[in-house]
């Protein structure tokens, strides 16, 4: 049987990579759970680092998955920071079979001998230290701070990568006595991985690139364990077109580069820019000098609000962010499972129940995955077009749900089908919101573009204001109002007067939707009623 595990550390939102490690993990158990007993899909939460763990995050990493529709196995969620005692029994059995130890140096006077080592070109590897009895007993009666470390014995390690089909080989010495439990008192990821992989009777480990020479530690930590090893397999690595690595940062960097030009602009200090987002001046500008820092999320948005940016503005990068921008979860997950696996042949499209049924490990490529935002975005084009109507209202209830500063949020099934209807075609569920708004703001507050109706019924003389005074005459006179008799009378009223159609149904356009872009003008009409455009209408002639 197969048992497999997505185990995300709830230090930031679920990203399109982890996404992707957890669909796979999802498929392979799936795609056994389909056929024999027991195809089980797991979920950990390791959030052993208390420092950048939070609770928030890990909610919302759930509610990622379920939106994703990877749904887990396990009733109870595992939770490593709840696990303490069960990692420290371990730890205090190895410690006594001299199998593990304690260490007592600090950060700083390791971090000075790794500086040193490199200097002499050497490379820095932890080894067993021994330590009198009585170094220990000063050590410890000063209250200095150890670490648990593991004794790694020095030989070869070797394990059969799954994905790479090929045998990944470590040189003796080049594993160190790895810290397994922390001065904070919290096993190390490396520790709880292993014990949790096998508490959980994983059989099967899917995870992406970086993690691929961990295996190492966790191999002599499993074997100075007796454990069994589970089948490691590791994801190719997803970039961005340009080849740079797809990471979380690209958002941060975006932002960076805004700051930078705003400040530049405006002439506005970092520090100002601090405080208008209310954040601490000097962390700001260390953000702001080193590509490598990052904000949080909420700390993002405080930046974007003083600077002007939008959510849109910035490649998504979280599953998070497609949600919210009108993508559906299943043109996602189709494009994910691309991302390094294929079915042969050049078969794209499927749908979860085809790709649990094609799924297998030997499909999954050896090079990199590009993320093809076009691609991306031609998918979720192609699944709105194809989703039943059904589907299509829920997904976008869905979205409506997550951007609850749309006024589209007070709309009906009937009428969001009504609006999806109009806009055919479309490629986001953002795209149908933000064509639609005009019809759910007040009609006494609804906002004109200045450029359109300067354009459509200002100029020449205000030729546009007159033919609005006209044709709203003609309109009042429409008695049962449906697109076909609104477009029946404005049409006879424009070859009455010898107008093209453009001259009278632009400035109707501008006077009812505020701007120039609109659903088709006669749909719209019905959509917003007879009463609603008059009154729209003597607004703009008023
Ligand atoms: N918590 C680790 C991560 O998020 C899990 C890695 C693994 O699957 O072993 O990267």
């Amino acid at each position: 049987s197969v048992v497999t595990r997505f185990a995300p550390s709830p230090t930031g939102y679920l990203h399109v990579g982890g996404a992707r490690t957890a669909l796979f993990s999802w498929l392979l158990a799936r795609h056994f759970g389909a056929k024999v007993e027991g195809g089980k899909f797991l979920l950990r939460i390791e959030d052993t680092d208390l420092a950048r763990s939070t609770e928030q995050a890990a909610t919302q990493l759930l509610e990622d998955l379920r939106w994703l529709g990877l749904h887990w196995d396990n009733a109870e969620l595992v939770y490593q920071s709840k696990r303490q005692d069960i990692y420290n029994g371990i730890i205090e059995d190895l410690i006594a079979k001299n199998l593990a130890y304690k260490a007592y140096e600090k950060k700083e006077e390791l971090d000075a001998e790794r500086k040193e080592a490199e200097k002499a070109k050497r490379s820095f590897l932890y080894r067993r230290r021994p330590l009198t009895d009585a170094q220990v007993k000063t050590y410890e009666s000063e209250g200095r701070p150890h670490v648990v470390r593991l004794a790694v014995p020095i030989k070869e390690y070797r394990f059969v990568d799954a994905v790479l089909e090929k045998e990944i080989v470590q040189a003796p010495h080049e594993v160190q006595d790895f810290v397994i439990r922390k001065a904070d008192g919290m096993p190390t990821y490396h520790f709880a991985v292993v014990i949790d992989d096998q508490a959980m009777e994983v059989t099967h480990v899917l995870r992406g690139q970086e993690h691929l020479l961990n295996t190492f530690n966790h191999i002599a930590l499993q074997e100075a364990l007796g454990y069994p090893r589970p089948v490691y397999g590791h994801l190719p690595i997803i970039q961005n077109m340009d080849s740079s690595k797809m990471g979380k940062r690209d958002r941060d960097k975006k932002i960076r580069q805004r700051v930078g030009e705003v400040m530049k602009s405006t002439k506005r200090s970092a520090a100002d820019i601090a405080s208008a987002a209310a954040l601490d001046a000097t962390a700001f500008a260390e953000w702001l000098a080193d590509s490598q820092k990052q904000l949080d999320i909420s700390e993002q948005a405080a930046v974007m609000h003083v600077i002007g940016l939008k959510n849109s503005d910035l490649p998504e990068i979280l599953v998070h962010d497609f949600r919210k921008n009108g993508y559906l979860p299943e043109a996602l997950l189709n494009f994910l499972v691309l991302l390094g696996w294929s079915p042969g042949g050049d078969r794209e499209k499927m749908t979860m129940a085809e790709m649990t049924e094609l799924f297998s490990i030997t499909g999954i490529g050896k090079s990199n995955a590009k993320f093809d935002r076009t691609k991306l975005l031609s998918f979720n084009t192609d699944a709105c077009a194809t989703a039943t109507p059904d589907r299509l209202i829920a997904a976008f209830k869905d979205y409506l749900s997550v951007n609850p500063d749309s006024p589209l949020g007070a709309a009906t099934d009937e009428q969001l089908a009504k609006l999806l209807e109009m806009k055919k075609g479309f490629r986001l569920l953002r795209e149908v919101d933000e064509i639609s708004r005009f019809f759910f703001v007040a009609d006494d507050v609804l906002a004109y573009d200045t450029d359109a109706v300067e354009k459509n019924l200002k100029k020449n003389d205000g030729a546009g204001m007159a033919a609005l005074r006209d044709i709203r005459g003609v309109l009042e006179g429409v008695m049962s109002w449906t697109a076909a008799s609104c477009e029946g009378a404005v049409k006879g009223f424009c070859e009455q007067k010898g107008l093209g159609l453009g001259k009278v149904a632009q400035p109707i356009r501008v006077a009812v939707c505020g701007t120039t872009v609109s659903p088709p003008i006669f749909e719209s009409l019905e959509f917003l009623g007879r009463e609603r455009t008059l009154k729209r209408i003597d607004r703009c002639l008023a």
